[in-house]
């Protein structure tokens, strides 16, 4: 079957990798020059099966309400006139009880699982290389009632199969030894051993060329405008080219990996896909004194700020902000990651030479993606992948691509959309 990915995040390059392993053709089609151009660009690296909680939880109203008002909240909500932004809201808050906060656990810790082993076998089969490292993932806290918080959540995901551990502050620093410039701050941590990080952007690239060594297409520099339908079946995608000219691009089957903007174009077809933006915010920084800057993956619990070392750079990245499609960059929040770093590992990075970014997390209000059928039979889609897309790229990906072929999908997820 000749299957066309929209979208060359690393969800959809994944997705037309996994679909090769199933013996399909596969085009892909993006607006951007290259692949990972947008939200798969500078994220915080982390592949984080171990913290796979969703946003959507007991305490979540609360800390959303105390923030409201500051510029730097590690999660803000801004009120636009934008119904799908309300709708967005309003399902979040239903997800935020007990019930759905342990399903939507479950079955994130199902698929990163699934993901992450997925991704070591990806890895193991191609040599791809991209700044990997597989020394876990360790978060640390600087409050002792979030900490106590921390190790009942840890122990709900072991609950669920992730070794997520506690650790000492003198463990912790034992696992990080950079950690010691923080000690006086820290009062206990986490470690979820089996966690990875690297670099999403060159993993992406670098797999998108192996998708087109193995016979595959890719097209850049075509804006989807417009997903066609006749007959309960998608017909054509059209799209438009830098210099304004349109054309139709046509396969047996379609797949929507187009992150936020994904409700937009299949809306007009009677599909609402409740994904929406929520803005983060990243700096790479380069490595200043490599004694002193960490190589675990770090999660400053506080702060909600990630710090991953990639090669000679430090990505830190966190802050969430629901305030519609803008990836303008706010000079108070790119701030507030610098100070944060710069107060724990003063000697870490040549911080002064920070190039700062933002991208949309494509967010759905429980956190978990949508991935699978639509009631168009060849129309599929995988997408909302929020604050995990590239811990559970691979799994999404491999899943979706045995659901295309009509095989078992491989791991016990809420497949598909009504
Ligand atoms: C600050 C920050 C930190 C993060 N940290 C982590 C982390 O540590 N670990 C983790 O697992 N996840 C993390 N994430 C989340 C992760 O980066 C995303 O979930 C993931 O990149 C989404 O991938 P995607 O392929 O869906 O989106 P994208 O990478 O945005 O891909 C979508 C593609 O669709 C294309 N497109 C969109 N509209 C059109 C159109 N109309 N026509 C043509 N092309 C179009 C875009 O150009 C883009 O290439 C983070 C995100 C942010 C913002």
């Amino acid at each position: 079957m000749k299957v066309l990915v929209l979208g060359a995040g690393v969800i959809g390059v994944t997705t037309a990798w996994y679909l090769q392993e199933e013996g399909h053709s596969v085009a892909i089609v993006d607006r951007r020059e290259a692949p990972a151009m947008e939200t798969s660009f500078a994220n915080g690296g982390q592949i984080s099966a171990g913290h796979a909680e969703p946003w959507a939880n007991p305490q979540a109203p609360a800390k959303i309400l105390k923030w409201i008002w500051r510029d730097d909240a590690p999660l803000l909500f801004r009120l636009r006139m934008d119904p799908n932004q309300w709708k967005w809201g309003l399902k979040f808050l239903a997800e935020c009880l007990p019930g759905p906060t342990r399903d939507n656990i479950a079955q994130l810790a199902r698929l990163a699982l699934f993901s992450r082993e997925s991704l070591g076998e990806l890895r193991a089969a191609t040599g791809i290389a991209y700044d990997a490292l597989t020394l876990g993932i360790l978060i640390f806290y600087t409050d002792a009632d979030a900490y106590e918080h921390a190790l009942k959540a840890a122990a709900i995901m072991r609950e669920f199969g992730l070794d997520r551990v506690p650790k000492t502050v003198d463990e912790a620093i034992a696992i990080e030894p950079a950690l010691a410039s923080a000690r006086a701050k820290l009062v206990g941590a986490t470690y979820t051993p089996s966690d990875e990080s690297g670099d999403a952007h060159l993993f992406t690239q670098r797999l998108a060329e192996k998708v087109i060594a193995r016979g595959g297409t890719f097209h850049p520099g075509r804006a989807i405008v417009k997903l066609d339908a006749d007959d309960g079946r998608v017909t054509s995608v059209r799209v438009r080219d830098p210099q304004g000219e349109e054309s139709f691009m046509r396969a047996d089957a379609y797949v929507v990996a187009l992150s936020s903007y994904s409700p937009l174009l299949t809306r007009p077809i009677g599909i609402d896909l409740p994904v929406y933006p929520a803005k983060g915010y990243s700096a790479s920084v380069p490595v200043r004194d490599a004694r002193k800057a960490p190589h675990v993956s770090l999660t400053d619990d506080s702060a909600k700020i990630v710090i991953t070392r990639l090669g000679e750079r430090l990505r830190i990245a966190g802050t969430a902000e629901l305030s519609g499609y803008s990836t303008d960059l706010n000079p108070v929040r790119c701030q507030a990651l610098i100070e944060r770093t710069r107060e724990l590992f003063p000697e870490a990075g040549r911080y002064e030479e920070a190039a700062f970014w933002t991208g949309l997390r494509p967010s759905t209000p429980s956190n978990r993606p949508i991935i699978g059928a639509t009631r168009f039979p060849n129309l599929y889609v995988n997408t909302g992948h929020g604050t995990l897309g590239w811990t559970l790229a691979c799994g999404s990906a491999r899943s979706l691509a045995r659901i295309i072929s009509g095989r078992d999908p491989g791991v016990d997820f809420r497949f598909g959309f009504q």
